[in-house]
């Protein structure tokens, strides 16, 4: 397939965007909140975003998905073939580079579209001759039935098994090209083994808590209803400290408004534990900070920045990711690596080289100006280039430089993505 023009907008860097749209929707979700609200008083940020992303019923990944040009939001994997190949291709490298173990996870968290997971697949597929001895299955994490069931039909043509027996998971399909397929709504229901975990745009979907310094010290920000306005939501202060401002602000903080993802602490956690013990690595690409900036919360719909408070459960709510935090919560487990801008990341993996031979095998304009137009997207400062960065778990033995006086032990070759990094 063509890479295809984004015709759609991306979501960057909190402070890129215009003014928030507020908007109506059918409001099941606001009148379950408010009934919820006014029976037992304000909630966290998190609580609010858990119910009105993936809340069962009503929840906006749940329902609606929103990824995609005819969604809320546009993704890499979504603007260009180029972008998931590179991945595919880093994944081949990092396998390679770890003694090509006989059997290979690839574990994807918050698949979307299952975009990523075909483009990564093709590579593999193309490479084939390198993959022969190694058996690779593939192991979705995803809360959305709505989205699953896309991602069976990008990835198997739609035919899948739901709960299949003695299986952890949810959902089990075969590629097109004889790769088993496991759906999970958990990390931890995936079986352990050398696994390779990815998560694009994933850790920026989950809930997140808000504090603020005051003078009596730190407090949280909750979500409450306006008595003023019906079926209106409004932040408050909470009016003491809360178990989150005692559990996640450090002592040395030095911000006034802090915003932490416990959920992805724990995740990361896990994906740490899981690599010590298992091998493999973890690439995360997302947009984010190294725990620097303080108010990123922010919703989307239709492309457009949407009042956080506003029709929960129509709109997209998302956070920048702190990677000092992911980095923290590996806990030394694993090395960390990065974050690296995306632009530095796609430029050391040869994505100049790749759009070259797509230029060149491409007989028409409009093709060549569309692989431009992507290849601008995702490289531009501007754009996507500067606000998305790559950052990597891997074990620790894979990152040791050997003694140069001990002639027995070849030197690991260099992370490919990060290797500009490793020189530092
Ligand atoms: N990686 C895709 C989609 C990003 S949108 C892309 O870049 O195009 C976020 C994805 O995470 C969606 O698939 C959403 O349904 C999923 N998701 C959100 N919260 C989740 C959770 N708690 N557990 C598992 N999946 C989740």
């Amino acid at each position: 397939p063509l890479p295809t023009a984004p015709a759609a907008v991306a979501r960057l860097c909190s402070g890129a965007g215009g003014e928030a749209e507020a908007a109506g929707g059918d409001g099941a979700m606001l009148r379950h909140l408010a009934r919820k609200l006014r029976a037992s008083g304000p909630v966290t940020v998190a609580e609010y975003m858990r119910e009105a992303l993936t809340n069962p019923g009503q929840g906006y990944y749940t329902r609606r998905g929103g990824v995609g040009e005819s969604g809320d939001f546009i993704t890499s994997p979504e603007i260009s073939q180029v972008f998931g190949e590179l991945i595919g291709i880093w994944y081949i490298s990092e396998w390679m580079a770890m003694g090509k173990p006989s059997t290979l996870q690839l574990v994807e968290l918050g698949p979307g579209r299952g975009t990523l997971t075909e483009d990564i697949l093709r590579v593999f597929k193309q490479l084939a001759s390198v993959l022969s001895k190694c058996d690779v299955s593939v192991h979705l994490v995803e809360v959305s039935p709505k989205l699953s069931e896309i991602q069976a039909v990008m990835l198997t043509g739609g035919k899948v098994q739901p709960n299949p027996e003695d299986k952890s998971a949810y959902m089990e399909g075969i590629s097109k090209n004889g790769i088993p397929i496991f759906w999970y709504s958990n990390i931890q229901d995936v079986p352990p083994g050398y696994s390779f975990y990815l998560a694009h745009e994933f850790f920026d979907a989950l809930p997140i808590h808000k504090f603020q310094r005051t003078e009596k010290g730190w407090r949280e920000v909750l979500v409450d209803i306006d008595p003023e306005v019906p079926d209106q939501l409004r932040f408050v202060l909470s009016p003491s400290r809360t178990p989150a401002t005692q559990n996640f602000i450090q002592p040395e903080e030095t911000r006034d408004h802090v915003e932490v993802c416990p959920e992805a602490g724990v995740i990361v956690q896990r994906l740490a534990s899981r690599i010590e013990k298992d091998g493999g690595a973890a690439l995360v690409a997302d947009y984010g900070h190294d725990g620097t900036k303080t108010d990123t919360l922010r919703g989307f719909r239709n492309h457009k920045l949407h009042d956080v408070l506003s029709a929960p459960g129509t709109a997209d709510l998302t956070a920048d990711v702190d990677f000092s935090y992911l980095r923290k919560m590996a806990q030394g487990r694993t090395a960390t690596l990065g974050p690296i801008k995306q632009r530095e990341f796609l430029k050391n993996m040869g994505i100049d080289l790749r759009l070259q031979v797509l230029l060149q095998n491409s007989g028409d304009k409009a093709t060549r100006q569309q692989l431009l137009h992507s290849y601008d997207m995702l490289m531009n400062p501007e754009k996507m280039g500067d606000c998305f960065n790559f950052f990597a778990l891997l074990p620790h033995h894979r990152l040791v430089h050997p003694d140069t006086n001990d002639k027995s032990k070849s030197p690991s070759p260099p992370v490919a993505g990060f290797n500009e990094l490793l020189l530092k």
